[in-house]
């Protein structure tokens, strides 16, 4: 069989978790929490799982749930999508990607993807026919270099992939790349597919810059986010496209054959638990706390670093530790000193080397603790 996607193996997220598993090393590396979710929204699946709520949900996800992630993006971002044509639940911001693109690729459209980039967005061009046009961020501080972005451009251009906050970086975009964005593509035919999945992970009190801020920008944009990440549920892989009206419509078609429907009872414990909107307005401020403690740890190392600023990923460089490569180094970090990381190269297509390495920091205060410990003697 000639393979479809020949340079795709095993997700560095596997191989890394993996690993650590079998040194028993402390798995800072896949982006998971090490607590549970909130105890009162296990009531509510346990609730739906026991009343039957146990067969297909609506293609495009449960009303309520739709009206209330739809009510929350007033409240925070002041547009209001309308639940029955701009919103659609999917089973997890994976497959949100993959309808984006998979809804708007023609043979050979070119997609601009900033890298570092999540690793499922190439992929999921090449196999719905597209190019990937790749524009570096900045280094060391991983913002957009606009003038990248505007000469990559070319009429073949059919979408730009973003990422805010930013996995792996944790950087995070300002109103101006915002401005700047609905400048160059304003008056094309360019689509903006947004990956918001840590919408709710900025901290020092900047705000989120959703595309769903500026009409302009919302109106030609898919817009992700995931609950796995908002609610410490990543294995629940439930999230939401929102999209005018049009691209909906087309995304909705491609969802329908992916997935079809997302896991009924789960859409309606989230339901539920979104009229209370103490726990994602408190997010920021419970990973900050996250964030700060795990910076302080490091403190005593070896390894530099800026704070985090979104995400719950913390970069770090190890310049003055080790000329290793990093995937040798964060590979030797999992088997030697006991804990696991992701090198940042598996983030570029072509080798892009800076020395860093991305720790996870969605964990207990003992496990930061035991890690930063070990991670003292290098
Ligand atoms: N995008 C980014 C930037 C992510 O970090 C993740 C999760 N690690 C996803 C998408 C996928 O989210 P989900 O688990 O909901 O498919
Ligand atoms: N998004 C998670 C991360 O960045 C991993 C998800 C996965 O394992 N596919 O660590």
């Amino acid at each position: 069989l000639a393979s479809k996607l020949p340079q795709v193996g095993t997700s560095i997220f596997t191989v890394m978790s993996q690993l650590a598993q079998q040194h028993g090393a402390i798995n800072l590396s896949q982006g998971f929490p090490d607590f549970n979710c909130p105890p009162e929204l296990i009531d509510r699946v346990s609730y739906y799982l026991q009343q039957g709520y146990n067969q297909y949900a609506p293609m495009a996800g449960v009303l309520p749930l739709r009206e209330q992630i739809s009510l929350k993006t007033e409240l925070l971002y002041g547009s209001k999508p309308d639940p029955e044509t701009e919103i659609t639940i999917t089973s997890g911001a994976t497959e949100a990607l993959y309808a984006a693109l998979a809804a708007i690729l023609h043979p050979h459209d070119e997609v601009i993807v900033l890298e570092p980039a999540y690793d499922s967005y190439v992929p999921a061009i090449l196999l719905n026919g597209g190019r990937p046009v790749f524009v570096p961020l900045q280094v060391p501080s991983f913002t957009i270099d606009w003038n990248l972005v505007k000469a990559a451009i070319t009429p073949r251009t059919r979408a730009i992939m973003l990422n805010s906050p930013h996995n792996p970086s944790g950087a995070i975009l300002k109103s101006q790349d915002l401005q700047i964005l609905a400048e160059i593509t304003r008056d094309t035919a360019i689509l903006v597919i947004s990956d918001e999945v840590y919408e709710h992970m900025v901290y020092d009190n900047q705000p989120h810059q959703s595309m769903l801020t500026l009409p302009e920008l919302a109106s030609r944009s898919f817009v992700i986010s995931s609950f796995g990440k908002t609610y410490h549920a990543t294995g629940w892989k439930v999230a939401y496209c929102v999209a005018p009206p049009a691209l909906t419509i087309e995304f909705r078609k491609v969802h329908q054959y992916l997935t079809f429907s997302t896991i009924t009872p789960v859409q309606y414990a989230l339901a539920d638990f979104l009229t209370n909107r103490d726990h994602y307005l408190n997010l920021p401020d419970f990973y900050q706390r996250k964030r700060d403690l795990f910076c302080q740890l490091l403190q005593d190392t070896r390894f530099t670093f800026q704070p985090s600023t979104g995400t719950y990923f913390q970069l770090v460089s190890y310049e003055n530790i080790t000329s290793e490569k990093d995937q040798d180094f964060a590979r030797r970090l999992t088997t030697d000193i006991g804990v696991a990381a992701i090198p940042i190269s598996v983030f570029y297509q072509q080798q892009t080397d800076h020395g860093l390495l991305r720790f996870c920091f969605a964990k207990n205060e003992e496990t930061l603790r035991a890690a930063a410990q070990k991670l003292q003697n290098l």
